[in-house]
């Protein structure tokens, strides 16, 4: 019985239909193997031969005992979020369950953010973020795991605060963990065969042990998906569009009152009160931007969604959540943040809307520039 065989390597039950999922490998890999074989899924199969991990994904109960079950071990904890999209990458009640143990936040991505930003102002802004949702970091980082950036830092500050414990690395998915471990995994090994995986007591959990020179491991976690990202609501091709590859570069628009900008169908902008004043938008530079009159913008989205207006591609605006609307009156200059799109870096005293789908949010924050 094909459904009850497990992977060797993990013990996760092997599946054939989600790449994302624990215990996935290709149908044709699995039909050609005999019964009596010995099977690796993909990820460990990966693991063995390449010494690379992939993303896996878990549900809420299976990411809670895995929370759990760190937290119940004396160790250290690599916390890595998007800075592109904090809220949308937070573990939520992290601090509960780290206990004692020390975290190092990682804000990965860094590489996309506008030459503009003060890597400094970042860092802060990331250490009030940490400390509202309750969590002390020993140590807040900027990185990017794509283009090599920060990952000495991070290694250093590893060693610094371990004190010979283990090092666990959680992180939501789409933040680039498992980017981020790669890296580390060639920074520290080379040496092939070197990772092993094994599970969480008790659990069908699997964790990447990633030997350190004391006889302590760096361990990889599953991820766990945050709904409330916007990556979840465009197709594969789109992706890139929520999650930015290169560096972006602010649009500024003067605007009337009574004028409305739309980011592709995926978001759109409110200009409500406050004269002619100048507004900078920060999103994917593949993103297209649409400017029109508030009076049409209902009308106008609902002909061009799919088209002029896209993501969502036109077969996908049936599925498409429809847009819920926020509105905010800053008292400072304030970034008005779309979860996991971006940020439109408005002037105090206005009054705007900002709509995201349904399920994905919309806040102010103090502007980083
Ligand atoms: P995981 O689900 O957290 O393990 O995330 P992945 O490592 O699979 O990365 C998710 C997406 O983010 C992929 O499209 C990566 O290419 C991208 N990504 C990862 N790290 C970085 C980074 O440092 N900068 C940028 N721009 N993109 C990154």
């Amino acid at each position: 019985n094909d459904e009850e065989r497990r992977c060797i390597g993990c013990g996760a039950i092997l599946q054939t239909t989600d790449p994302k999922q624990p215990g996935y490998l290709p149908a044709a890999t699995l039909a050609k193997a005999n019964t009596e074989d010995d099977i690796y899924c993909q990820r460990c199969f990966r693991l063995r031969h390449y010494n690379e991990i992939a993303p896996v994904t878990l549900t809420d109960d299976d990411f809670l005992r895995l929370l759990n079950a760190i937290g119940e071990s004396n160790a250290l904890i690599v916390n890595v979020i998007d800075i592109f999209d904090f809220n949308g990458s937070v573990i939520p009640g992290l601090h509960r369950f780290v206990g004692d143990n020390p975290v190092i936040l990682v804000g990965n991505k860094a590489d996309v953010l506008p030459k503009s930003l003060n890597p400094n102002r970042l860092k802060n802004w990331l250490q009030q973020q940490a400390k509202a949702q309750g969590l002390r970091p020993v140590a807040t980082m900027l990185a990017s795991a794509k283009k090599g950036f920060g990952v000495d830092d991070l290694l250093n500050a590893i060693e610094k605060y371990r004190e010979h414990r283990d090092v666990y690395v959680v992180g939501v998915t789409n933040t680039g963990k498992s980017t981020l471990i790669n890296r580390i995994i060639r920074e520290l090994t080379g040496v092939e065969n070197l990772i092993t995986t094994s599970r969480f007591p008790g659990t069908t959990l699997d964790r990447i042990m990633i030997p350190l020179d004391d006889g302590q491991s760096l361990i990889d976690t599953p991820g766990i998906i945050h709904r409330h990202q916007m990556a979840h609501f465009v197709g594969p091709k789109d992706l890139k569009l929520v999650s930015p590859t290169s560096v972006i570069k602010p649009a500024t628009y003067q605007l009337n009152e009574g004028q409305t900008i739309f980011l592709g169908g995926l978001a759109r902008f409110d200009y409500l009160r406050g004269g002619r004043q100048s507004f900078v938008i920060y999103t994917d530079n593949q993103l297209p931007l649409h400017r029109t009159k508030l009076a049409n913008a209902d009308d106008f989205y609902q002909r061009h969604v799919g088209g002029l207006l896209a993501p969502p591609q036109a077969d996908e605006v049936a599925q498409f959540p429809p847009l819920v609307r926020f509105e905010f009156t800053p008292k400072e200059k304030s970034d008005l943040v779309f979860a996991g799109l971006g940020w439109i870096t408005v002037p105090a005293g206005v009054t705007i809307a900002g709509y995201a789908p349904k399920g994905v949010d919309v806040l102010l924050r103090k502007a980083f520039i």
